[in-house]
């Protein structure tokens, strides 16, 4: 039997790791977690996925109780600015598609027209919800979507049938103390103290690692949750770490915390703002933005993006830090190497513009339940594991490649290089079908990657990347049931813009 677990690491993945470990196997197995006090955590990551709900319900805690100890916000999708011309924007929100008579609105909305009314705002009620900044729950806690709310029990990815309609916006550090919490509650062991040596056994695996002060700490298997290092997955068993930066070419991020002490209006999403060699996030948290530029520093220099970053959200507050990251962005070859499990960063990275980074923690420790081993580290099920975690990040890198070749920007030297970049052979494929038809289930990245078919349609039409002979059939079919259901997602909007609570107003409630 594997019974002693020993983790490495105590950021977002190390924490995230250790309670799931715990949610799951309670007594049957033992975890050590080693947390450096000399080696900070990443500090950002602060914007989450809609399936993060699935890892907290599993973990039996309530939103009402995390959120607000973690600065928290609600998350309804993605605010794209400027990604095509200055001064306007798109959603990519949580939100399915609805049918009329076998197609989906967006194919409706390309037959009909009628451009009077932008794509997402005419196909999802998300961007009514967005621009009016109101929060996802009622002032009685409900949800705006019925069938949805109530926690699920132990629910996981897997079981992910309906499109929650939101993700969340925290502090991660907050978050990683509330799971130490949770997770030493529940009989982890926490070290604090720094790994100084990795020892291999005669077969070449982990053995023990050798602490500072606490001498050596043994176990059957090792999750590295190190970050960017890789230090027992890439420094110890020398995995390679394949890059992808020859298609993602952002490697680095400058980050500020803003305050918004007096502010009482929040916005219910994440803004990624194209700037001249990257782009922006800024992310609401209760009392304070995050913001951060993604840049590639072949086209400016660490001074210039901080000078530009500073000047777009925090003119004149020269007392707020900037916290400067080199990313390495890609996967490594095999995330699980004899007994060691990378998760978090020492697995892959890509960069953070669909918020996928907490999504891949989540993916990877609900992958390592599954396919958690025995005394016989069945090399087949330890190659299912790599497989299904290497193929979600290689769905979601197609992905994000997709959003810079789709814009319609090309004023700097940086978004004319974006349209020249190589594109993945399926991707290539993908874009030339999504010029004639909207893409579905059968022709977007095949395997699981936490996107939909939605999704890439969303971002095609946003950045304008429209096809050029959508479903004639629709010429043929009587249009009145999608001019009728057309009309009635725009009344739903209004009804539930008027009923909804701002999005401040429902956490400074939560918050009292
Ligand atoms: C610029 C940027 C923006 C991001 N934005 C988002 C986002 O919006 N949404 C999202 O989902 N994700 C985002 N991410 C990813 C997210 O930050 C990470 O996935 C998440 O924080 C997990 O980090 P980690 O725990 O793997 O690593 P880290 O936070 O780096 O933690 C590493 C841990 O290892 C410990 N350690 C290291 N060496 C030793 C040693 N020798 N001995 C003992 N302990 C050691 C450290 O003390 C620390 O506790 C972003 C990442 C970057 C770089």
């Amino acid at each position: 039997m594997i019974r002693n677990v020993v983790i490495v690491g105590g950021g977002t993945a190390g924490w995230m790791t250790a309670s799931y470990l715990k949610a799951a196997f309670a007594d049957r197995v033992d975890v050590t977690l080693i947390e450096s006090a000399q080696v900070s955590r990443i500090g950002v990551g602060e914007a989450t996925f809609s399936t993060l709900r699935h890892f907290f319900d599993y973990l039996g805690l309530d939103e009402a109780d995390w959120l607000p100890r973690c600065a928290g916000g609600y998350k309804l999708g993605i605010r794209f600015e400027n990604w095509n011309r200055p001064g306007e924007h798109f959603y990519h929100p949580f939100e399915r598609l609805r049918m009329v008579d076998g197609f989906s609105l967006a194919d409706w909305w390309l037959a009909l027209g009628d451009r009077s009314r932008p794509f997402d705002e005419a196909c999802f009620l998300t961007r009514a919800l967005c621009e009016a900044k109101r929060s996802p729950r009622m002032r009685d806690g409900s949800l705006f979507t019925t069938g949805l709310d109530g926690r699920l029990g132990r629910s996981t990815l897997d079981e992910q049938r309906a499109q929650f309609p939101y993700a969340y916006h925290f502090d991660a550090d907050e978050v990683a103390r509330y799971l130490a919490g949770y997770a030493k509650a529940r009989g982890v062991r926490h070290v604090v103290d720094n790994v100084a040596h990795v020892a291999r056994d005669e077969r070449g695996w982990i053995g023990h690692v050798v602490t500072d002060e606490h001498g050596t700490v043994a176990g059957d298997l090792f999750v590295d949750c190190t970050g960017f290092r890789g230090l027992l997955i890439n420094q110890t068993l020398g995995t390679p770490f394949e890059s992808f930066q020859d298609v993602l070419p952002n490697n680095r991020a400058v980050a500020v915390r803003v305050p918004r002490e007096d502010a009482t209006e929040m916005s219910p999403y994440t803004t990624a703002t194209a700037m001249s060699a990257g782009w922006m996030w800024t992310i609401p948290l209760f009392r304070r933005n995050g913001n951060g530029y993604v840049y590639s520093d072949e086209f400016i220099s660490p001074e210039e993006a901080e000078k530009e970053l500073r000047a777009a959200v925090a003119p004149g507050r020269d007392d707020v830090p900037a916290n400067h990251i080199r990313m390495r962005i890609g996967r490594n070859r095999e995330s699980w190497v004899h007994n060691c499990v990378a998760i978090g960063l020492s697995s892959a990275f890509v960069e953070p513009l669909e918020s996928t980074g907490i999504f891949f923690i989540q993916h990877g420790i609900e992958q390592l339940v599954r396919y958690f081993p025995d005394e016989r580290w069945d090399p087949v099920q330890i190659a299912a594991y790599n497989d299904r975690v290497g193929r979600a990040v290689d769905g979601v890198k197609e992905f994000l490649v997709l959003h810079y070749r789709a814009a319609q920007r090309e004023d700097t030297p940086y978004w004319k290089e974006a349209k020249r970049r190589r594109l993945t052979d399926g991707l290539a494929e993908r874009l030339e079908l999504a010029g004639s038809r909207l893409l579905d289930e059968e022709t977007i990245y095949p395997y699981y990657h936490g996107f939909e078919s939605y999704s890439w349609n969303a971002m095609n039409l946003g950045l304008g990347h429209v096809p050029t002979s959508p479903a004639p059939a629709l010429r043929h079919l009587d249009p009145a049931r999608a001019h009728a259901e057309f009309a009635r997602l725009r009344a739903e909007g209004e009804a539930l813009v008027a009923a909804l609570p701002s999005c401040y107003e429902y956490l400074a409630g939560l918050n009292d």
